[in-house]
C-alpha cells in the first residue's frame, strides 16, 4: 500500500517525501491505517530503525486539533536523544501544515524552568522522559487534562532504566475512559505484560 492509501493527509505524504520516505515500512503499514481509523489501545512490538516514529507519529499529527491550545499528546521515551529525535520527526513532518502544531520537548539534566516557560506557549504534543513529566506535573507547571493520546516509546527501556513507578503513575492516567494508550516495545518481559493487562483494553490491536 501507499502512504496515501493508509489515510495520510497530503501535506504528510508531501513532507515524508522530501524526507526519502516514500514506501511505508511493515509496521507503518500495519498500525497507520488502525491507528488514523479508530480511538483505541494499540500495542506494537517493534525495534528502532524500523520506521517506528513514523507509524505512530503520523497517526498522532493526524488526530491534533491544531485550532486547540491544548495538550492532546504525551509522547514518553526513555532519553534526552530520543525525546528530542521524536520531536525533530514530528516537526518536520509537518512543514506543509496549513495550521502549525506545537511540539516541546522535556527531559531531565535541563533546568525545568526554561522548559516551563516553554510550556506556557501553545503546545499540543510533549515529548517527555518518564521522571521529568512527573516533576512538572507534581509542580502543576503543565495542564495534560486535554490529553486524548498516551504513547509509551521504547517502554522496555523506560522500565529498566528505572522509570516503573513514574510510569505507573502515567498509565493510571492514560488508561481513563476517554484516553488511549499506544505502547511500543522491543521485548515483552514480564513486567510489560503486567503493565498490558492492568491498564490497557485487553482487545488492542497488537502487532508484533
Ligand atoms: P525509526 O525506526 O522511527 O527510528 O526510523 C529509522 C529511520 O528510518 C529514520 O531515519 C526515518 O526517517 C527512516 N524511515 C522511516 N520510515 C521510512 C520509510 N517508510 N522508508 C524509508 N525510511 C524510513
Amino acid at each position: 500500500a501507499s502512504f496515501s492509501e493508509l489515510g495520510i493527509k497530503p501535506s504528510y505524504i508531501k513532507s515524508i517525501k522530501e524526507l526519502g520516505i516514500s514506501k511505508p515500512t511493515e509496521i507503518q503499514e500495519k498500525a497507520i491505517p488502525v491507528l488514523i481509523k479508530s480511538k483505541t489501545d494499540f500495542i506494537g512490538l517493534a525495534q528502532t530503525g524500523t520506521g517506528k516514529t513514523a507509524a505512530f507519529g503520523l497517526p498522532i499529527l493526524h488526530h491534533i486539533d491544531a485550532k486547540s491550545d491544548y495538550i492532546q499528546t504525551l509522547i514518553l521515551s526513555p532519553t534526552r536523544e530520543l525525546v528530542q529525535q521524536i520531536k525533530k520527526q514530528l516537526f518536520k513532518f509537518t512543514k506543509f501544515n496549513e495550521d502549525k502544531i506545537f511540539v516541546e520537548a522535556v527531559f531531565g539534566g535541563e533546568k525545568i524552568d526554561r522548559q516551563i516557560n516553554n510550556l506556557k506557549r501553545t503546545t499540543h504534543i510533549v515529548v517527555a522522559t518518564p521522571g521529568r513529566l512527573i516533576d512538572l506535573i507534581e509542580r502543576g507547571d503543565i495542564d495534560i487534562r486535554h490529553v486524548k493520546t498516551v504513547v509509551l516509546d521504547e517502554a522496555d527501556e523506560m522500565l529498566s532504566m528505572g522509570f516503573k513507578q513514574d510510569l505507573n503513575r502515567i498509565l493510571k492516567f492514560s488508561s481513563q475512559s476517554n484516553r488511549n494508550t499506544w505502547l511500543f516495545s522491543a521485548t515483552m518481559p514480564e513486567e510489560i505484560k503486567r503493565i498490558i493487562k492492568t491498564y490497557m483494553d485487553a482487545n488492542a490491536p497488537r502487532i508484533e
